[in-house]
Order: structure tokens, then C-alpha cells, then sequence
């Protein structure tokens, strides 16, 4: 812990901070998710080459996610907390100092699609790759929230066509979500901490190299080291369901 009291924290998440709510991560086995080639259904060409594969993926995916076992674990909990606490604290030191800089904030970017930081009461991640409990028109662009199956044949509700609908995930080759916001918090951020991500995916995994520039003690959480997890000036390994309530409480002791 490098510094006691942090103005501008930024928090990455990845899919190893979900891992123990039941929601296998991308690369527990060479290249399948969830025992399918990711180019199958996580990108366009997949979903041009098989549709109604790439709709019954995500129906899977999002049952799965809407089932009774799969819950929010003490990993995303303490984040909620730490959210809470950073801003109540904040609250407090500008109220008795009013001359403050008004630029502490935080910003919890996610690279998931499941909506457990949400559950767990974190206010407003960045879900940077959608969401999946979202679909899109590919027309109008509109996006819809959807906990039902989704068809080839399903109806869009802008425009009442079949076809249209989408998945409301980045894939691969697409553009991100949120990247305004992302840069400008990555940018004036004095603390950043990626949390079960393994640095495989791009822009997400060069984000510390950009908070790194801009100053900011750079923190890595995860079961195992990342490929850059020597990069970062601090690292704690093991199961995020341990190490991020640890780290949190620490972090809130100063
Ligand atoms: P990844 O699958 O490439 O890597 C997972 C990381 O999590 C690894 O570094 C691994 O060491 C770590 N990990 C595994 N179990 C852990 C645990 N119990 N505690 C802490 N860390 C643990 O995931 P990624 O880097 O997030 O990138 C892949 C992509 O996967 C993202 O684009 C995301 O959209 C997608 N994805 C999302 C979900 C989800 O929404 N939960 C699930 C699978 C994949």
C-alpha cells in the first residue's frame, strides 16, 4: 500500500473475480468458453456464419447467470463496501474543507458481462465488453433489457423485425464500450487495481501501462500472476474471494 489516502481510484475487474460465484472464465481451457471455440460465438463472423448457435450460447450463458447458485461472492461485496466508504469519506473531507480538490472519484471498469457487481450493490460499472442481460438492434442501435430467450426469429421491439437482434456484447474485433470515460478516469487516476484479469485482452490489458503514465500506484489482484503482473508495483495472488476483502479492508484502514 503505497500511498495512505488515494484521491482518484480506478478498478478493473475481469472474469477471475466471478470465477468462484460459478462463472467459468474465459481461459480455464485453451481457447473454449464454456466447452465452445471463442471465435464461434464471440465474434461477428460467428454470428454471421451461425446465428441461432451464437442466440443459444448467450440464452445458456444468461439462464445460467439467472439461476438460484449463481450469486455475488465476497470478492464483489467488498468492492460495493469500498465504494460506499471512499465516497462517504469524501463527503466528510469536503464538507470540513471546502477548498478540496474535487477530483477524487471512483470508477470500477468491468470486462464482465454477468451483472454481479450490480447485485453485490456497486452503483455503476462500466461493463466495458455489454452486457448480458441486454440485447441490441443491429439497425437502430437500440438496446433493450432481456432475461428470455433470444432467436434468429425473435422480433426487434424498435422496429419489429426479425434478424435484428443481437447479443449486447462486445465481441471480438468490435469496439469497447465506455472508452471516453475509461481514458479520462485512467488518466487522472492515483491509484489502479486490476482484479482477475489475465492481461490477454486488449484495450483492457494495457490500461495499467496508461495509469502507470499517469502516476498512479498500480495494484494486481489475482489467483495467479498476469502476464504483466511483474509490471504492477504491487501484487497479492490467491482467490479473489480472500485476497480483494483483505486488500479492501487495508485499503480503508489506510
Ligand atoms: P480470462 O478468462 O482471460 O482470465 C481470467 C483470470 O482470472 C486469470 O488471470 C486467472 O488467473 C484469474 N482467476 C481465475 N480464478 C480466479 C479466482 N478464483 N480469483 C482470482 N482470480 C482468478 O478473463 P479476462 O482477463 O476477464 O478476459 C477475458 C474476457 O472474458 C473478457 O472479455 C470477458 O468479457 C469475458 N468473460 C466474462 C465472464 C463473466 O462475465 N463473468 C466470464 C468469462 C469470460
Amino acid at each position: 500500500m503505497a500511498k495512505k489516502h488515494y484521491q482518484s481510484v480506478v478498478v478493473l475487474t475481469g472474469a477471475g473475480i466471478s470465477a468462484e460465484s460459478g462463472i467459468r472464465t474465459f481461459r480455464a481451457s485453451d481457447g473454449l468458453w464454456e466447452d465452445h471455440h471463442i471465435e464461434d460465438v464471440a465474434s461477428p463472423e460467428g454470428f454471421a456464419r451461425d446465428p441461432d448457435r451464437v442466440h443459444r450460447f448467450y440464452n445458456q450463458r444468461r439462464d445460467q447467470l439467472l439461476s438460484q447458485s449463481i450469486e455475488p461472492n465476497p470478492a464483489h461485496f467488498s468492492l460495493a463496501d469500498f465504494e460506499l466508504k471512499f465516497s462517504e469519506n469524501f463527503s466528510r473531507d469536503f464538507s470540513r474543507d471546502l477548498s478540496r480538490d474535487l477530483s477524487k472519484s471512483y470508477t470500477l471498469i468491468t470486462q464482465n458481462i454477468d451483472d454481479l457487481h450490480e447485485r453485490a450493490g456497486s452503483s455503476s460499472p462500466l461493463h466495458m465488453h455489454g452486457e448480458l442481460l441486454k440485447i441490441r438492434c443491429s439497425q437502430s442501435g437500440r438496446i433493450f433489457e432481456c432475461r428470455d430467450n433470444t432467436t434468429p426469429l425473435s422480433k426487434c421491439p424498435c422496429c419489429g423485425m426479425s434478424g435484428n437482434l443481437r447479443p449486447h456484447v462486445v465481441w471480438f474485433g468490435e469496439m469497447p464500450l465506455y472508452m471516453n470515460e475509461i481514458y479520462q478516469a485512467l488518466n487522472s487516476c492515483d491509484l489502479f487495481i486490476a482484479i482477475g484479469t489475465s492481461g490477454n485482452v486488449y484495450p483492457a490489458a494495457g490500461f495499467f501501462e496508461t495509469a502507470k503514465m499517469a502516476g498512479a500506484h498500480t495494484v494486481e489482484l489475482n489467483l495467479e500472476p498476469s502476464i504483466n503482473g511483474s509490471q504492477f508495483a504491487e501484487q497479492h495472488y490467491g482467490p479473489a474471494s480472500e485476497v480483494i476483502p483483505h486488500y479492501v479492508k487495508a485499503l480503508l484502514a489506510g
